[in-house]
């Protein structure tokens, strides 16, 4: 499941070929993904010039010089491939430049795409109310100290919701949690602003990481029939239960379930 890291290089990857650039064709080859294509996407796509990319959360932006704001999100299984060699049937939208096809592939379909007014963006239901970008200045030490106050929740599911900071998936989570050496159990609210002020960086690295992971994989890909989407990483904690904690402190990588999915954490120096 593609996760922040993985939406960030694709849009990297995107914006390579996309930037500046006229699409000068665009079709749909059924009438939805995980939910109907918005009416006119067609129409507002053919002849439009793109004039940047950007990501919100998980979310990719393809800005065009129509006020009109391409969204998309990869769901499961989604993956954007540049210039395929052949046509694959879970190929839902194709979009092209003079010099490069973009086929927007996911076969189990629980991607979307919408159109927003570029100046709106943050009034889409999707991003009203979303907390701060991971990656961005506004993500503080102050910020988690207020949005934690008084939480009795676990901190792992605090992370996890949208609304206290965008885009992180549970992957990252484990992993920022294990970095900054916190109890993923923890209330929220009871996290010290010393155990935050090693979260906040945690966060970042991780992320940053992971995406420098991809970047090297996507030099790979850029490559006829390159999918973009997709790439492995090394992880601390994610998938490793019973594995040696990697601080070489004699803990043993454990596995709990938390809010219905698995969390990872070293016990003996995550506190
Ligand atoms: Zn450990």
């Amino acid at each position: 499941m593609p996760e922040l890291p993985e939406v960030e290089t694709t849009v990297r990857g995107l914006a390579r070929f996309l930037e500046g650039k006229r699409l000068v064709r665009a079709r749909v080859n059924r009438p939805d993904m995980r939910r109907p294509f918005p009416p006119g996407l067609v129409q507002m796509l053919t002849g439009a010039r793109v004039t940047g990319l950007g990501r919100r959360a998980k979310f990719g932006l393809i800005h065009t010089d129509r006020g009109q704001t391409l969204v998309f999100h990869l769901g499961m299984s989604g993956r954007w491939r540049i210039d395929p060699a052949t046509d694959d049937r879970h190929d839902h939208l194709v979009i092209e430049t003079e010099e490069h096809r973009f086929a927007l592939c996911d076969p189990r379909r629980f991607g979307w795409v919408d159109l927003v007014p570029t100046e709106s963006l943050d009034a889409w239901p999707s991003f009203a109310g979303m907390g701060p970008e991971p990656l961005g200045d506004d993500l503080t030490v102050a910020h988690l100290h207020t949005a934690l106050k008084g939480r009795k929740q676990a901190i792992k599911l605090l992370l996890l919701d949208q609304r206290i900071v965008a885009g992180l998936g549970n992957i990252y989570v484990c992993e920022a949690l294990f970095r900054a050496r916190i109890d993923p159990r923890k209330a929220g609210g009871s996290v010290s602003r010393a155990a935050l002020a090693r979260l906040v960086p945690a966060i970042r690295e991780v992320l940053e990481q992971s995406i420098a992971d991809g970047g090297s994989t996507l030099r790979d890909y850029a490559r006829p029939d390159g999918e973009l989407g997709y790439f492995a990483t090394r992880f601390d904690v994610y998938g490793r239960e019973g594995e040696p904690c990697r601080r070489d402190d004699g803990g043993t990588i454990r596995r709990v379930a938390q809010g219905g999915r698995s969390t990872w954490f070293c016990p003996r120096c995550q506190r």
